[in-house]
């Protein structure tokens, strides 16, 4: 079932150089897909490009559930940012509130959140701690973020987008600021994210052992292009 399929989609930042040339590829339901490539290769763009980030590109994004993306309204492109949760590089977690917060911004928006004053929802508060639980730090609700480790941040950063209750999570370099053990963590987490909670996972990476470990299936980028599309473990009869 494909959740998105890409189509000749290219993205120039306005400077007369494209950071992505015409890419083609789709994302089926419960994949872990990693997207490898080097720095610069067009990952971040292509990512931010699925969520609807982008300015100045053409071809085509479509969504199963919201068809064009690119075109659609303004609704639609809402309700399927929520369906495709990001997590980033530098989490952009807010260092001076709790956890319990953070991950409530995934559910209400930033602006709901700061206005401490008004009751916070049961609902919403039994799922965001549904959230930490299942990334393991439920004992950490009410600790400020800037007191975790990157690691610990990182899965904030996870918790936040679950409680999005998206179909696909989209995770830029979720892993490039941590230790390997901490990236280990982070990568089973999301594994196991996408098998047992049924949310298609792709991740970019530039560790090609890591993206060996633990991908279904690699899509290598290098400048801007797509160069292999492949189950992973068959990637090194390429090399
Ligand atoms: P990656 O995530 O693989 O490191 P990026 O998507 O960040 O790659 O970058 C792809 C290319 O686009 C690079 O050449 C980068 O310099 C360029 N680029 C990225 N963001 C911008 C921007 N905001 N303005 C101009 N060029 C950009
Ligand atoms: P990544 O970690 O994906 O490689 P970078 O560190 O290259 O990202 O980029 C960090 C930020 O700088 C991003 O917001 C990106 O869009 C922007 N950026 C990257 N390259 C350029 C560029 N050549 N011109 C302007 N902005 C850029």
């Amino acid at each position: 079932n494909k959740l998105l399929a890409v189509s000749n989609f290219s993205v120039s930042y306005g400077d007369g150089n494209f950071a992505i040339s015409d890419v083609n590829f789709s994302l089926f339901d419960g994949e872990f897909v990693v997207l490898l490539g080097s720095s610069g290769a067009g990952k971040s763009t292509l990512l931010r490009s699925l969520n609807g980030l982008v300015g100045g590109c053409s071809g085509s994004i479509q969504s199963r559930d919201h068809g064009e993306i690119r075109s659609c309204s303004k609704r639609l492109l809402r309700t399927h940012r929520r369906d495709t949760a990001m997590v980033f590089q530098q989490h952009q977690l807010i260092d001076r509130l709790s956890v319990l917060d953070n991950v409530l911004i995934g559910r209400l928006g930033y602006h709901s959140c700061l206005r401490t004053f008004l009751p916070l929802p049961e609902a919403d508060r039994r799922m965001a701690l549904s959230a930490l639980e299942r990334v393991g730090l439920l004992d950490k609700a009410m600790v400020r973020v800037k007191d975790l480790s990157g690691g610990q941040q990182q899965r904030v950063g996870i918790a936040r987008a679950l409680v999005q209750q998206p179909r696909i999570i989209l995770a830029d370099e979720p892993i490039a600021s941590l230790d390997p053990e901490s990236s280990v963590q982070i990568l089973s987490l999301l594994k196991d994210i996408c098998r047992r909670d049924r949310i298609a996972v792709l991740v970019s990476l530039h560790q090609v052992e890591f993206a060996r470990q633990f991908a279904d299936r690699i899509i290598g980028m290098a400048f801007g292009r797509i160069v292999c599309d492949r189950e992973s473990l068959t990637l090194e009869d390429n090399e």
